[in-house]
């Protein structure tokens, strides 16, 4: 049997961060991961001779935000080169288009050009947002939804729609209704105030890097290899068995995969968070269009924006399901298109573009039967911002819930773990410390924060249970304690 001091189950981001800080502290770590790559939903893949991110496209607060400290807690603020690209967002709406700027008061100009007669109302909503005493809107926003919340600030219903489209479904998944008004805030300042950060050499350099921490302090990282249970004796968490039968000892077990799964899977034992897996509901996935372009496509595209384009103000609307996005007469009314090989031009030496759009899980058979007439689909739609784009494309494959599920093993691929409403953001249903001693969580199913999804949550999120696990093996925690969560 192997023994190690703390195993990590699956190398997310979330994972990664916690089993750096913790190898960095002198512990000996074991990280298990069932994919051959580490990162999660933070990897690059390679087909048909193009380069391809799976899902994060960008990063938010490398400057200013949680990962600015995080990165350089862990002396990687220059080992990992971060460019920031600009503008980093460009906002279709029908009647208007926004730019999202490196310089923060660029973006809130552009607002106001595009809604001159609010900007009063611009000028207090942002004030608010950006304030430094983060506690304070805390305090303020913790029971409200994110449409309560804007219509504190404004009347006008197109401007609301924008900001809705940008943080509700945009970046945490949900509608206005639906989402934690802390949470879109959050996001407002880790990707809207410090936004586009890109690593060179792609995205599969920031987990390629924080492996080789933990490796370089000793530890492991196994690959391709699936953790079948959590062993547990007198209901204290001891260790983890592997698909190989391999058994591995730990003093501590940390849990960064999907909750559902290792709370009705792994663990052999009965907690009461088993039965609450299905009563919370899940952020949603999405469906992924990755194209190989021609290398003229070049000329036709240079602004390395993130596209989000909106057909209607109605953003709810943009949650179809998915019977109604395979109806041909159904206009597809939001997308979301990424062009990662204008951000690190030698790493993606081939254009390439990535095309989303939200996606429930539904059925395999009906996305198997579909998928292929989606992606057409997409690319048609992608044509009224991109005109002839279908004539560049020399290689098109498409990632449907199910592949991000194969991947990653999340609950029906969600993007982002648990939604981030304000009923989940409130309660500490998975917090970092279980009720099962020795055994913690970090990913982007850990609550008790103020969002889950996104990577400078979940690295939050994996600092703070790596805190929480040095404490208990008595070891001095020699970082502030700023980093929000
Ligand atoms: C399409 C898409 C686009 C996104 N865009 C962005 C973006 O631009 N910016 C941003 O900040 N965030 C983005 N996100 C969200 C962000 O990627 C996630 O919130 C974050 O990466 C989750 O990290 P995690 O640590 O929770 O682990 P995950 O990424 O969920 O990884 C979990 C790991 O555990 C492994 N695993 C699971 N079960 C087992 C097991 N039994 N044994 C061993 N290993 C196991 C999996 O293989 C996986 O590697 C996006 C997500 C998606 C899906």
């Amino acid at each position: 049997m192997e023994k190690c001091d703390v195993a990590i189950i699956g190398s997310g981001i979330g994972g990664l961060i916690c089993g750096s800080y913790l190898a960095k502290a002198g512990l000996k770590i074991i990280v298990v991961e069932q994919h051959d790559k580490v990162g999660g939903y933070c990897t690059s893949f390679k087909r048909n001779g193009y380069r391809f991110d799976v899902g994060v496209h960008y990063l938010g607060g490398i400057k200013k935000g949680s990962l600015s400290k995080i990165f350089k807690e862990l002396d990687i603020k220059d080992t990992i080169k971060f460019k920031q690209f600009n503008p980093t967002d460009k906002l279709v709406m029908p009647n208007n288009t926004i730019y999202i700027k490196n310089n923060i008061d660029e973006t809130v100009q552009g607002f106001k050009r595009a809604f001159s007669r609010d900007t009063k109302d611009i000028n207090k909503f942002f004030k608010f947002i950006l304030d430094p005493n983060f506690l304070e809107i805390y305090s303020k926003t913790k029971k409200m939804n994110f449409l309560e919340f804007l219509n504190e600030y404004f009347k006008n219903k197109e401007l609301k729609a924008t900001l809705e489209a940008l943080l509700g479904i945009g970046n945490v998944g949900l509608s206005a209704n639906n989402a934690s008004a802390i949470s879109s805030i959050l996001l407002f300042r880790e990707f809207i105030a410090d936004p586009g950060w890109y690593p060179k050499g792609g995205i599969q350099n920031i987990p390629d890097t924080l492996a080789k921490i933990i490796i370089n302090n000793k530890g492991d990282v196994i690959l391709s290899t699936k953790v079948v249970e959590i062993l547990t004796k007198n209901g204290e968490a001891e260790g983890v068995v592997l698909d190989n039968g391999t058994k591995i000892k730990a003093k501590k077990i940390v849990s960064n995969v999907d909750v559902t799964q290792t709370f009705k899977k792994l663990l052999k034992i009965n907690t009461k968070q088993k039965q609450l897996c299905d009563e919370l509901r899940i952020s949603p996935s999405f469906f992924s269009v990755y194209l190989g372009l021609k290398d003229k496509f070049k000329e036709v595209i240079n602004n390395s924006a993130t596209i989000w384009s909106f057909s209607t103000y109605n953003i709810s609307n943009c949650y179809s399901d998915l019977r109604k996005i395979i109806n041909p007469e159904e206009e597809i009314q939001y997308l979301l298109c990424v062009f990662p090989f204008l951000h690190d031009k030698i790493t993606y030496n081939k254009p390439t573009m990535q095309i989303l759009i939200p996606a429930p899980f539904e059925s395999l058979n009906l996305w198997n039967g579909y998928r292929n007439y989606l992606m057409d689909k997409l690319i048609k739609k992608a044509e009224e911002i991109i005109p002839s784009l279908g004539t560049y494309v020399e290689s098109k494959i498409n990632a449907t819930p199910y592949t991000f599920y194969h991947y990653t093993l999340n609950r029906n691929g969600a993007a982002y773990g648990w939604a981030s409403t304000p009923y989940i953001i409130r309660k500490s249903l998975f917090s970092n410390r279980t009720s099962i001693k020795n055994l913690f969580l970090a990913s982007h199913w850990t609550t008790g924060g103020l969002s889950h999804g996104g990577i400078p949550q979940v690295s939050a999120i994996g600092r703070k249970t790596a805190r929480l696990i040095m404490e208990e093996f008595g070891l001095e925690w020699k970082h502030k304690l700023s980093v929000i969560l």
